[in-house]
């Protein structure tokens, strides 16, 4: 089959198919190999690996997948590209197209289908990796969900916005770090492998785009007692981020407990009752969620 990586292939394909792009589904095909060679270098992808790819289009990403990999699934929702799919990935025989939401897909019955997951644990004998161009409109909502279901992948390799790439891997105290920030960083060691122009897609999207590589932990170097709070505090202290730390909280109905409470624990802390979310490091807002999961539940 000839790679689909070049805008004169895709544009071939989708005609021949008489294929309309769905924005909605946030479609956007990759026409760049060079992108597609480095995100596989980056995910370290070899013949033991079990990858999961979220939203394979037309196959152009799958088609390397296949190549590099042990087996491949393939998740999609556009029941349209089922045929497109069977088509250009006739010639594999270790791909199974999946024609399914992923957000509404078990991965870990999945991963436990291909007895695989990480390395490091004797269940697995294949390693899983997610590799994916994402569709941007549920970036976050497929991200968290990898992360909450605890799917035993070892890495998770994914194009996504520019802008959605700097706020995983940013800092405290810059604009882009917030709770997204925080739950990547809590759950993974992100980094950025590539910034890529609108050109190398079909059809160009508006903004840049990212490569970033999340290599999982096992379990998170810290952990709080109570994950679910600790969630809720983080998102809490962004979704009024301009306001102190006391104010966003105490303020929060997810978040059980008082303004007195949340000075007591800043305090214990050694930290300014007036401080911002955006300047405390994931360690820190872990600390915090023990401190208040220690004291008094608000009463008022
Ligand atoms: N992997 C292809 C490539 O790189 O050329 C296509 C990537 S395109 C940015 C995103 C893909 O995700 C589309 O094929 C779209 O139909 C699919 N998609 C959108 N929402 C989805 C969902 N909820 N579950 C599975 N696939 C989805």
């Amino acid at each position: 089959m000839t790679k689909l990586s070049n805008a004169k292939n895709t544009i071939a394909v989708v005609s021949q198919h008489d294929f309309d792009f769905r924005k909605r589904f946030g479609q956007n095909f990759l026409i760049d190999e060079g992108v597609i060679l480095r995100a596989l270098e980056a995910a370290g992808v070899n013949k033991n690996d079990v990858i999961f790819e979220i939203g394979p289009g037309i196959g152009t990403l799958t088609q390397y997948l296949c190549e590099a990999a042990y087996r491949v699934a393939a998740i999609e929702i556009d029941r349209k590209l089922i045929p497109i799919l069977e088509e250009t990935l006739k010639e594999y025989d270790n791909v199974r197209i999946i024609n399914q939401d992923v957000l509404k897909t078990d991965l870990l019955e999945l991963a436990a289908e291909y007895e695989a997951g990480r390395e490091d644990r004797p269940s697995a004998k294949h390693a899983l990796k997610i590799v994916a161009n994402l569709p941007y409109y549920i970036t976050t909502p497929i991200l968290m969900g990898l992360f909450r279901q605890k799917v035993p992948a070892q890495s998770v390799t994914v194009m996504v916005q520019k802008e959605v790439a700097d706020r995983m891997t940013a800092q405290p105290g810059g604009k882009d770090y917030g709770s997204l920030s925080i739950a990547v960083q809590y759950y993974s060691r992100p980094r950025i492998v590539e910034i890529v122009p609108p050109e190398s897609f079909v059809p160009r999207p508006k903004v840049t785009s990212a490569v970033v590589t999340m290599d999982l932990y096992e379990e998170p170097p810290v952990k709080p007692v109570d994950d679910n709070l600790f969630i809720a505090i983080t998102r809490a202290a962004f979704e009024q981020r301009r306001k102190t730390l006391v104010n966003a909280l105490g303020s929060n109905s997810s978040v059980p407990y008082g303004k007195d409470s949340i000075r007591e624990a800043l305090e214990k802390m050694g930290l300014s009752p007036s401080v911002r979310g955006e300047a405390l490091s994931p360690e820190e807002f872990i600390r915090l969620s023990d401190l208040l999961k220690s004291s008094e539940s608000k009463t008022e």
